[in-house]
This record gives structure tokens, sequence and C-alpha cells, in this order.
């Protein structure tokens, strides 16, 4: 007989942009479905972490899964700044509260991103695991899993046992991740694994924009992490590339190694990712090519012109959603067959919302910029209604104008990853797709062979999305402690 397992599981995740004006409040994790409990956590999101998690751990007998209330994703997605540290706070201590009031627990599973920034609490997921391990005991096993862009240091794992990141950008694997979890979980809990962990910091910053795993150097960084897990059984390595964005103090490249109860293979390992990473520093940030807007524009414009469209034109700094630089080039430069998708102006969707307004009635509204100064300023846009919907638990209004051209409106930041996600607004019509995406959009829209030009962009002075992170008003980072930022040694 196998003695009986219980888990609780828990979901806390943020990527959050600290340096965006509007704090990520207790009201933005409230909406229908959120926070979700029971079954309705365990069900959330079947293709991603919890879905596989939830596949593998019952797969084994004898282990049951209890959902504790959680607040998924705010519904402003990566689109909001600092998490409030009453939001925090108070879901979190309905959590704690809950696994208290709930019995022995075996195991926890902490369904994490790793790039939250909260108020008044410098490392977010570390201080969850922390209260979780006061509450549970040492007798418990804690795993976590995580997105590549986590910002995380030595404190995660060392109040929790386990953790498992994502290895691709886009990021193919968060299912496997899930399912790894489980199984490390239940083999631990049972005494199969005795989880022996390194953390290690590798000193370089870098845009996300940049990290890209389909190509080299990145998608050699993840080769050679699984080519460690593939000769070495039951070594499990985790690296982190980090989020520039966030204004916290773990910020930067990290690389975790996990052995079964073999300390110095897992301090082997780490080190020879991290060297590694360390030796490659130049190439890590010589990838992407990223244009000044108008000159990305004109180049657009061009390749149309030869007839190598679809064209994929890749805002990558836009964090707010609301950006107005492409669409001002695009009525500057007089470029038609334009789609652009999105510019987030909540406003202007509860306007066409509330006047009635639908598709074929004109429109004649200012739209997009002014959430902050890296928005740019609103474009007026005369043209017609193409479409009023209500999709995905938001609304949605897309305008027709110039020669075939269209702008999508959305409420939030919206990343823009398979064509089809543009299917309802005609997307078969368009040459040209002007997208806010660093590097998601490249599922659909480059692995698939969709598109036939790919040019990244961002406005001219270095905003807020900006790949020269320097230029970032940082409080609690100093970029002069990292690659290529100041005269860095390492290790
Ligand atoms: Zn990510």
């Amino acid at each position: 007989m196998t003695q009986p397992i219980r888990i609780a599981v828990l979901n806390f995740a943020h990527e959050t942009v600290t340096f965006l004006p509007n704090d990520t409040t207790y009201e933005d994790f409230i909406y229908p479905g959120s926070p979700a409990r029971g079954e309705a956590l365990l069900s959330w999101e079947p293709r991603s972490y919890m879905g596989g998690f939830v596949k593998v751990a019952r797969e084994h007998e004898g282990v049951e899964l209890v959902g504790i209330e959680s607040p998924l994703w705010p519904r402003t997605g990566t689109g909001s700044g600092w998490i409030t540290t009453e939001a925090f706070e108070t879901f979190l201590g309905r959590m704690i509260e809950e696994l208290g009031a709930g019995g022995k627990w075996d195991g926890v599973y902490l369904a994490l991103h790793g790039a939250m920034g909260v108020r008044g609490v410098p490392k977010p997921e570390a201080e969850i695991a922390r209260r979780v391990r006061a509450v549970v005991g040492r007798g418990a096993f804690i795993v976590g899993t995580f997105d590549p862009h986590g910002n995380e240091d030595e404190e995660f794992l060392a109040a929790a046992d386990m953790a498992f990141c994502v290895k691709y950008f886009p990021h193919y694997d968060a299912h496997l991740q899930g399912e790894r979890a489980a199984r490390m979980l239940i083999r631990a809990i049972r005494g199969d694994y005795k989880p022996a962990t390194v953390t290690v910091k590798v000193p370089i910053l870098t845009a996300t924009v940049l990290q890209w795993t389909g190509a080299s150097p990145w998608m050699d960084l993840v080769q050679r992490a699984l080519t460690w897990e593939a000769r070495e059984p039951d070594l499990y390595v985790n690296v982190f590339f980090g989020f520039p964005f966030a204004d916290v103090p773990d910020v930067g490249l990290t690389v975790e190694a996990m052995s079964n109860g073999k300390p110095e293979l897992a301090r082997k390992v780490a080190d020879d990712i991290a060297g590694w990473a360390w030796r490659r520093r130049q190439a890590l940030l010589d990838t992407a090519k990223v244009y000044p807007m108008p000159e990305g524009v004109k180049l657009a414009k061009e390749a149309v012109a030869r007839g190598d469209w679809p064209v994929v034109l890749a805002d990558h700094s836009d964090r707010s959603g609301s950006a107005t630089w492409i669409l001002q080039q695009v009525i500057e430069q007089e470029l038609s067959d334009v789609m652009i998708g999105t510019i987030a102006d909540r406003a202007a969707v509860e306007t066409v919302k509330a006047k009635g307004l639908k598709a074929g009635d004109p429109f004649d509204m200012e739209i997009g910029g002014r959430a902050d100064e890296s928005a740019g300023q609103p474009v007026r846009i005369s043209g017609t209604i193409a479409l009023v919907a209500h999709a995905f638990g938001r609304d949605w209004v897309s305008v027709a104008f110039g020669r075939n051209n269209l702008v999508v409106l959305s409420e939030y930041l919206t990343q823009v990853m398979y064509p089809s996600d543009l299917e309802g607004f005609g997307a078969e019509k368009f040459k040209v797709f002007a997208i806010k995406s660093r590097v998601h959009f490249r599922r659909g829209f480059d692995d698939s062979g969709f598109a036939k030009t790919i040019l990244l962009v961002e406005p001219i002075e270095p905003f807020l999305g900006t790949v020269q992170l320097d230029a970032l008003p940082y409080k609690n980072v100093d970029v002069k402690k990292f690659y290529p930022y100041g005269d860095v040694s390492f290790p």
C-alpha cells in the first residue's frame, strides 16, 4: 500500500513592469473566475504549468490535490506596475490561513512567475515560500514553477525545496515543467529524491527582446542546460534570463541546478552554465536588430513594395499597450494594408460601447497614448467602425481608416502571438501586422513560417521598454554592477 499524499496547490503570478505609473491593485485580481479555488484552480490553463502539474500528479495513486483559493493573473496582464502591498498581503494572507487550517500537508505546489514586483516586499516569490514553509514545516516539500523572466536569487530555494523553470522563449515548455514539478514533488515526498540545489547569479542584464531562444546564442544556452539534464540522471537545470523592467534587487540572469542528493554535482553544473553565459556575454547582447521606429516603418513599406509580405512590425518596447508610435508613422509615411493590433485604450472602447456604436458607423476620436510618456501622444483617427466585439472576457473595437488600414482597440495591453488571434478582424486582408510583442509573436508569425519579413522596432528616445537599460530610472538596481553597463568581473 502506498501512503496517501496531500498536496496544496497555490497560484500567485505576475510579471510586473514597476516603471508603469498604474499600480496593480487588489481589484485588478478580482474578475469572473478569479480568485479560483478547488477544481476551478486545478483546471485553469490546462496547457500550461498547472495543467502539466495536475495531469502527472493524478497519474499517481493516492495523491490528493487541494486547490487553495488563489488569484489568477490580474486583468491588466503584464501592462501594470507595482502590486500594492494590500493586494499581496490580502491574497497571501488568505492562502496562508487556508493552509494553516487545512491539516497536515505532505507537499505544496507554488505556481509562480518570478518577476513579481510588490511595494515593500523586495523578493516576493521568496517571501511566499518562507510564509508557506512557516505554516507547513520542514516535514513537507515545496516546489515552484517559474517563467524564465523570473528575477530570483538563492532565497527562494533556501525556503523551498525545488524549482522548475521554462527553458524556451517563446515559452513552449510550461506544461512540461509543470509535469516535472509534480513527478519530482511526489518522488521527494516518497523519499526517492533528495533535492540538493545550487543557485548562481550571473551579472548580465538584457532586454527581453534579445532573449529569443530560436537562434544562437540563447539557443545554445538552452542546449547546454538540456545536455546536462540528458547526461546526468535526476539532474535539472534552470536558467532565468531575468526581467529588467522590474526594479527589484534580484534582477538579472540566474542559474539553478538540482541533483538527487549530490550537492557537488549541482555546484559543478550551475558553475558550468554560469561560466558559459559569462564567456558568451557579448554574443548574448548581439542578437536581435532593433530599428528606430521611422526606419522600421520605412523598411516595412519597402518590403511590401518588393512583395516580401506578410510583414511583422513588432514594437517590442510598448509596456502599457497604449503606445501610438507605430500608428503615427503608418499615417505619416502613408502605408496601406496595415493592421495595427492593438492600441490599448479602455476609455475609447467604453465610449464606443456607451454610445452603442456598431460596425459601419463613423468613428472620429483620439486614441491611445497618455498612459505615460513612453506611450506617446494620442492620435486622431477618422474612419469607420469595422467591428465591436466581446471575446476572451474583454471588449474590442476595430476601426478602418486610410487605404485599407485597421486599428484594433483593446482595453488592456494585448500581445498578439498568432495570426489566428486576429482572424475575427479579417487578418487575411492585410500585408503588414503592427503588433506589440517582443518574442512571443514568433510562435505564430515566425516559427510557423507565416511572415516573410520581421522588423523589431522601438521609439527613438530610450523609453520604458528600451533595450538601453541604463536609461531606466532604477532605484533598487545598480546597473553598473551588470554587464554591459559597468566594469564587472565574474565569478
Ligand atoms: Zn516570460
